[in-house]
């Protein structure tokens, strides 16, 4: 009811500002606040906000104000503010609006003068518990993964990672570290993202050693989920799939459903920026110590994170099928600061974001 009210209250009264034009938006956040700041030429004659639902959205009326032509008229944000559209709402009006993704404590509209601004603060509501991170060693039991010249093999690896993983993190205080296995044994891929979302998990790691038919290959790749025609891509993902890479092509239309509920859920852009942290831990971390190649952020449909209900990455770390890459996983500091480096990343992406999983449970 008093929401009803201060939103009648912010429709009938136009705030005075007194200019002509929207010339540029800038917008910041941290894991309390995101602010956006709408900056104007001259002033406008007024403003006014409102806050709607289903889907959350703020919208703020600007009256006596053009739209330059020169700004983008959607602008995609991610954390708690998805996206950002702007609009000529009549010849008189701009309208602003912010698609949120997570739920809003309170929300503050204000302006600034010289140069001319509107300010929009939208803080966020407070995170209910710690985070849960899934860590997910790759094979196990009855499926070696990739097995290198000189015998060793990928399921052994990503098990001690995940391990030195989960160490790295111990102590964090807001988080909560579970592992799919903690010893050697078969799990489907199914099985391992039904885990973490049984958990109601906050993000879910994979952790994976490369191969590849080409001797020379090496370095160090993070990939999220998505669609690829890229040849190297998606024979990754073929292999650990376990499957042939005429099969992956012929999934196009199978995933594209669930790719969509993806995206449309924000979860492929945070899916996107934990690669992007982990991808920067890992070299960050290792190349101090290491030469390291940096193979990038990468997609591809990688059928263990189809199932995920939370964003998601797999790590793809050096190459077994590589002489020093090879050498290199024998080497337990190798492994410690790839780990490290890892734990890193996810700790970065998680001070990025505002809580908005843990919140809509
Ligand atoms: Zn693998």
């Amino acid at each position: 009811m008093r929401r009803l009210w201060l939103l009648l209250v912010g429709l009938l009264l136009w705030e005075p500002v007194g200019a002509s034009e929207l010339l540029a938006l800038r917008h910041s956040s941290s894991p309390e606040r995101t602010r956006v700041v709408l900056e104007l030429q001259g002033a406008a004659e007024g403003y006014r906000a409102a806050r709607l639902r289903a889907p959350e959205r703020l919208y703020i009326d600007l009256k006596g104000l053009r739209l330059s032509p020169r700004l983008e008229r959607s602008i995609r944000v991610g954390r708690g503010l998805r996206a950002i559209r702007l609009g000529q709402f009549d010849p008189e009006t701009v309208r602003v609006v912010l698609d949120l993704a997570a739920p809003l404590a309170s929300y503050k509209v204000f302006r600034l003068g010289a140069p001319e601004r509107l300010v929009v603060d939208l803080y966020w509501e407070p995170r209910p518990r710690r985070w849960r991170v899934v860590l997910d060693a790759g094979h196990g039991g009855k499926d070696p993964g990739a097995i290198s010249p000189w015998g060793l093999r990928e399921k052994d690896l990503t098990l001690a990672l995940a391990l030195l993983v989960r160490k790295a993190l111990q102590g964090e205080p807001n988080l909560e570290v579970f592992l799919t296995r903690d010893r050697d044994v078969y799990l489907s891929l199914e099985e391992r993202t039904m885990m973490a979302n049984r958990l109601g998990a906050d993000l879910f790691v994979s952790i994976h050693i490369n191969s590849s038919p080409n001797p020379q290959a090496r370095g160090l790749e993070t990939y999220f989920l998505n669609w690829t025609d890229d040849a190297e891509a998606m024979r990754v993902a073929a292999r650990e799939n376990a499957i042939s890479l005429k099969r992956m092509r012929q999934q196009r239309s199978e995933v594209a459903a669930i790719l969509a509920s993806l995206s449309l859920q924000g979860k492929r852009d945070d899916s996107l920026r934990l690669a992007n942290y982990i991808q920067r831990g890992m070299v960050s971390r290792v190349g101090a110590r290491y030469k390291v190649q940096n193979l990038g952020v990468k997609y591809a449909l990688f059928y263990v994170l189809v199932g995920a209900q939370m964003p998601s990455a797999l790590v793809e770390v050096s190459f077994l099928s590589n002489r020093q890459d090879e050498r290199l996983l024998r080497d337990r500091r190798y492994l410690q600061e790839v780990a490290e480096g890892i734990a890193r990343g996810i700790k970065a992406y998680l001070g990025d974001v505002p809580l908005r999983y843990l919140a809509q449970r």
